[in-house]
């Protein structure tokens, strides 16, 4: 289909888009890579009158360590974060996650930035986000602050960004020593996107005792989650094989779960604990070196 008319705007500063994106209110929306904006124009479920095109100013794509975090651009294409050796050696999870979406050209495309800002309630980066604890930062004409994950997916689509603001960095802390990540999804296998998605950071002790765990899920509910009760069960215990599905167990417990012609909640829930369990055992594994 074709999408309602719009003007398109292709700014070259950062400082020339928040203007833009200021002057036109709810009529502007940012395009990064397209991938998810697009489409929904062309279904007419999106018509915003002014498309403010951010993909070519130079800078909001990089990836860098600074301060002990990984910062990247919001504008880092999905196969970017895959490939960085920077991110593959600091912070798997995020290459790994990376290389669970969608097909090639999808992944040279889409931007980490636009996947957050658009946050699909199957997509993959929100799940990674909210296990790494990361902080989102947002620019409008009158500053710039700081969101952390889990304070930035409010609702179906929707997220703590303004209609003003316009995200642009994201801000993953490094991991310690004897930590171990992983990322774990089911594939729709029409959309790729996920059906279920487990993101687990975990770090342990010499011991073998979990001293610190993070589970992110998404595709399961409107927005992704911290699993908190399965985190709470396992601090400060040795992982083994028991423990980990039994903790498993309380994955969505408290969660108000999606429903849909592929997946019910039941199906969804049942996915949800054997991935979540999956997810913790191979983070561990890796902590302790069997990667
Ligand atoms: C065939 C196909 C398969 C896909 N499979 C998957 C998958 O398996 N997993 C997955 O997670 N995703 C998948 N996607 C989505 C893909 O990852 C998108 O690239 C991503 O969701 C949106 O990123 P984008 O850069 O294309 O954003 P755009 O489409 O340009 O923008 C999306 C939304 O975010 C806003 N926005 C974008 N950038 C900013 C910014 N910097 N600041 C503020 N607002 C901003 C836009 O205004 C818009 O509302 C798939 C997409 C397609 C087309």
């Amino acid at each position: 289909m074709i999408p309602e008319p719009f003007e398109y705007h292709r700014p070259d500063s950062l400082a020339e888009a928040v203007a833009l994106l200021a002057n036109y209110g709810a009529d502007g929306k940012i395009l990064a890579g397209g991938h998810s904006l697009i489409p929904l124009m062309k279904l007419r479920l999106a018509a915003p009158k002014h498309l403010i095109d951010v993909g070519r100013i130079a800078g909001l794509d990089t990836i860098r360590e600074e301060g002990g975090k990984i910062a990247i651009g919001a504008l880092a294409t999905h196969h970017q974060l895959e490939s960085s050796d920077l991110v593959k050696s600091a912070c798997p999870l995020l290459s790994e996650t990376a290389g669970e979406i969608g097909d090639v050209q999808v992944r040279n495309k889409g931007t980490i930035g636009g996947s957050l800002a658009h946050s699909d309630p199957a997509a993959d980066w929100t799940a990674t986000i909210l296990a790494l604890d990361a902080e989102i930062k947002a620019v409008s004409r009158t500053g710039e602050r700081s969101i952390a994950a889990k304070d930035f997916f409010l609702d179906l689509l929707t997220t703590a960004l303004k209609e003003d603001e316009i995200l642009t960095e994201i801000r993953v802390p490094s991991l310690p020593a004897n930590s171990g990540e992983a990322y774990l999804k089911v594939h729709h296998p029409a959309s790729g996107f996920a059906v279920v998605g487990v993101a687990v950071r975990v770090s342990m002790d010499g011991n073998g005792t979990c001293r610190d765990l993070a589970v992110g899920i998404t595709g399961v509910a409107v927005t992704p989650f911290r699993a908190r009760k399965v985190e709470a069960a396992l601090k400060g215990r040795r992982l083994d094989s028991g423990k980990v599905r039994e903790a498993a167990q309380g994955a969505v417990d408290g969660v108000e779960l999606e429903s849909d012609l592929y997946a019910s909640d039941d199906y969804r829930a049942h996915l949800a604990r054997v991935y979540t369990r999956r997810a913790i055992e191979r983070a561990a594994a890796r902590a302790t070196g069997k990667r």
